[in-house]
């Protein structure tokens, strides 16, 4: 099967519906399930060229019958996204209505469906894992979305629930590829890692945001904290996959990164091809308490020292900020400094900086004491 679907959102504004196109690929009847989406972050297009170039690579593998698992692949995640052109300039990280970040609080299923779950676990790990999915499931149709926000998150949500493979395709704005994903998920996911070229591959079992990839590990790990002696996996690896920066859009990119995941498919018995073999690592994984997010502590001008993918010391000046304002305007430079040994991950597209912005992860392999808490940049 290889079919377009879409989903109609009804809009929050008169006279408003949004298409949000999708596509079904694979056996229906295949007992594994592969869930793909990007640009949730509206503005995050690179995911969007790399599901443009794989969607041909499993439609061809559908002709073969090729396929052992069945894909819901969403190009597109957060069509209501695409409408926030503010002056030419594209704000496709924040719902502009109620500021919320869309990748940012989704909702802690284990609280929602703990009372249903209480006493019906079994000592099967499969029925087990079914009944959560059944769970969520209900939980989902008895939800009546009151806001074109919550109709998309509860439609991907259901989508991704009983998927075995979850990865949630973004971006940063300039940057290696690299991986977030849950500490248990690792080295489980080196696969993934390797296929992708991730330069790194961060884990944090709850950042303090509620990111989508956070959602279904969040709930597994709950339902076994909750329920000592009953077998409950991690059913779903999820990850979020950082290609590269944000102007990194270009059908080389997207056409190597789709045969990428198509290997790491393959890799897995997901789809039934010959890839060659699996890329050296590039990386091992670390937590995310060990990366550096470098922020400034005045605004100011950036001028970086460091490229990405070098490997810095901590104290080394990284950049120089300089001064836009005071006695010293256009003249005085700061450095800023490394805070930890490691690899410049990421640095800002943008050169102009407000006070407290940040402006490059250094991924290092020795947790910070600053990192705790809320671990993101936004
Ligand atoms: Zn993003």
């Amino acid at each position: 099967m290889f079919k377009r679907d879409q989903l109609i959102l009804k809009g929050d504004t008169p006279g408003s519906t949004i298409e949000l196109p999708f596509y079904r690929v694979g056996p229906a009847n295949a007992p594994e399930k592969v869930y793909l989406q990007a640009a949730l972050h509206a503005d995050e297009q690179p995911g969007t060229m790399v599901l443009h170039h794989l969607l041909p690579l499993l439609k061809q593998a559908d002709e073969q019958d090729l396929l052992r698992a069945r894909f819901t692949i969403v190009p597109m995640a957060n069509p209501p996204g695409m409408n926030n052109l503010v002056h030419r300039t594209h704000i496709g990280r924040y719902d502009l209505n109620t500021g919320v970040n869309y990748n940012r609080q989704w909702p802690d299923l284990f609280a929602m469906i703990r009372s249903h779950l209480a006493g019906r676990l079994s000592d099967s790990e499969s029925f087990n894992v079914n009944l959560i999915r059944k769970t969520i499931s209900g939980w989902i149709d008895a939800q009546q979305p009151r806001s074109t926000a919550e109709q998309l998150r509860l439609f991907l949500l259901r989508e991704a629930h009983d998927a075995e493979f979850v990865l949630d395709l973004h971006c940063d704005t300039d940057s290696l590829p690299y991986i977030y994903t849950s500490p248990e998920l690792m080295p489980e996911l080196q696969d993934l890692a390797d296929w992708m070229g991730a330069a790194a591959v961060m884990t944090a079992a709850d950042s303090g945001g509620g990111s989508f990839d956070e959602v279904l590990p969040l709930l597994y790990r709950k339902v076994a904290q909750a329920n000592p002696g009953k077998p409950v996996p991690m059913a779903s690896a999820t990850a979020t996959l950082e290609y590269r920066g944000i102007a990194d859009v270009h059908d080389e990119y997207g056409e190597q990164d789709a045969l990428r995941l198509f290997g790491f498919l393959a890799g897995r018995g997901l789809i039934d091809a010959e890839t060659g073999p699996r890329p050296e690592p590039r990386c091992e994984a670390t937590p995310f308490e060990a990366t550096d997010i470098v922020r400034v502590d005045r605004p100011g001008m950036v001028a970086y020292r460091v490229d990405l993918g070098q490997h810095v010391t901590k104290g080394q000046p990284i950049a120089d900020l300089i001064a836009l304002d005071g006695p010293e305007a256009f003249l005085a430079r700061t450095p800023i400094l490394a805070g930890t040994d490691g690899i410049v991950l990421s640095r800002l597209v943008r050169k102009y900086v407000a006070r407290g912005e940040s402006i490059m992860k250094i991924v290092g392999n020795t947790p910070l004491q600053a990192r705790k808490g809320y671990l993101l940049e936004d």
